[in-house]
């Protein structure tokens, strides 16, 4: 079965189709600046392989219908398209960040469904809308293809209230459902899965550090396959150092700023998703730019290296508390994948623990899952590359096949 992977975000939509036979990438693209005078759309048919082609047009592309009209077109071109039409593709995954309460796995979507996310709205209200576009066009492009919304919070869900209700009136909660809900679960799921693999363990016999390392950052604890606990909190905000967000402050530091610096609460909010973390520390978001500063002695870059390792090392510690025994760590995402340093730093002094790195694996290049801990190690520290297309895509075909199995059984 083919399955489109549908990424939708408030002016740029991302999308991958996948020939789950063999799990290739048939196409990956991107429509981005929707809605400004000039969009630009980009595919490449078969990438990474013999015979790779890359489209691209650059346009004016006034809102997500087009822009899916757009993407389509390409995907069914005559000539260098990779399937003949729209009925080629057997189901349609849909990248969902904030299911609130109400999703604990990945769901076929219906008029429930869509009235469920869009309930979730002021849990994510950057992100919820834009992922609705996604599906709303969609859903009038591929009438009668099943369609299935993938949630970042959903891996989550199964993370019980001592470690999920924050010590506030218990009313917040009840009324607003302020509680940790966690992100990027697609991820820490799907690395999970590949570890249990390369363990040659079921899942549900594992227990994993997950650390996901991107412009995002993010950790979770998974006890027997199931997430217990995860440092980001009701909102992508909580816990690690991450680009540009700061990951945990004292609360009262919103009341501080407000009454001494005179911010307002816009302000408050810019200053800690876009104007901290990595950046509010040295000036740089991107790893590989702090690692330069450094080079050319610049001490607050590494300043922002030392409280950013120093912060994943700590949850490190509290999670593996968390969990007691720990079969592996697993480091992934950008940062994750590709710095030796930050990794190294991260689990520096952790020997006493049973976690030590062997530092030649570890620098070495990566291109698949890669064991870079020591013979010695009790606990396993891999590096595996996420893939969120690829794990949307499986989920859907899970939701798919099981909703056929059931079809089956009524009949
Ligand atoms: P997103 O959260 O947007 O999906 P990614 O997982 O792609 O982000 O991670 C992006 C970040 O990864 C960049 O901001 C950069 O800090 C880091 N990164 C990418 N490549 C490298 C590299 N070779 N060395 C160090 N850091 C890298």
């Amino acid at each position: 079965m083919k399955v489109l992977v549908i990424n939708s975000g408030s002016s740029s939509i991302k999308f991958q189709l996948l020939d789950m036979a063999d799990e290739t990438v048939l196409a990956s693209g991107l429509v981005e600046r929707i809605g400004e005078p000039v969009s630009l759309v980009k595919c490449a048919m078969h990438p990474g392989r013999d015979g790779e082609v890359l489209l691209k047009r650059e346009m004016q592309i006034e809102d997500h219908q087009s822009g899916m009209h757009q993407a389509v077109e390409l995907l069914t071109d005559e000539q260098r398209g990779v399937v003949r039409s729209r009925i080629d593709i057997g189901a349609i995954g849909h990248r969902v960040v904030h299911g609130g309460e109400d999703f604990h796995q990945p769901t076929m979507i219906d008029a429930a469904v869509v009235a469920a996310i869009e309930k979730n709205i002021p849990l994510a209200p950057l992100h919820n809308p834009a992922n609705l576009d996604g599906i709303h066009v969609a859903l009038g492009l591929f009438p009668g293809i099943a369609q299935v919304a993938v949630f970042d919070t959903a891996f989550h869900q199964t993370i019980p209230p001592r470690a999920h209700i924050y010590a506030l009136p218990y009313e917040l909660y009840e009324r607003y459902r302020i509680r940790r809900y966690g992100f990027h679960g697609t991820s820490h799921k799907y690395v999970a899965g590949e570890c249990a693999r390369l363990l040659d363990k079921p899942l549900s016999a594992c227990n994993l550090i997950t650390i996901h390392l991107g412009n995002g950052c993010s950790m979770t604890a998974i006890e027997n396959g199931r997430s217990i606990d995860t440092t980001l909190g009701m909102t992508p905000l909580e816990g690690l150092v991450m680009g540009t967000r700061s990951g945990d402050i004292d609360p009262a530091l919103l009341v501080f700023l407000h009454r001494n610096a005179g911010l307002g609460i816009e302000e408050i909010d810019r200053l800690l998703n876009t104007e901290s973390g990595l950046k509010g520390i040295c000036g740089h978001n991107d790893m590989r730019d702090i690692h330069a500063a450094i080079a050319d002695g610049d001490r607050r870059a590494a300043l922002a290296l030392d409280i950013q390792t120093y912060r994943n090392r700590k949850y490190i510690g509290a999670f593996m508390a968390v969990l007691g025994r720990v079969d592996s760590l697993v480091f992934t995402a950008g940062i994750g994948e590709n710095d030796a340093v930050v990794r190294s730093r991260s689990v520096e002094g952790l020997e006493c623990f049973g976690i030590q790195i062997d530092p030649q694996r570890n620098q070495q290049r990566i291109d698949g899952p890669l064991r870079i801990s020591s013979q010695l190690s009790s606990i396993a520290v891999w590096v595996i590359p996420t893939n969120e297309e690829l794990a949307i895509a499986r989920e859907t075909i899970g939701v798919v096949e099981a909703g056929n199995n059931k079809e089956m059984k009524r009949r």
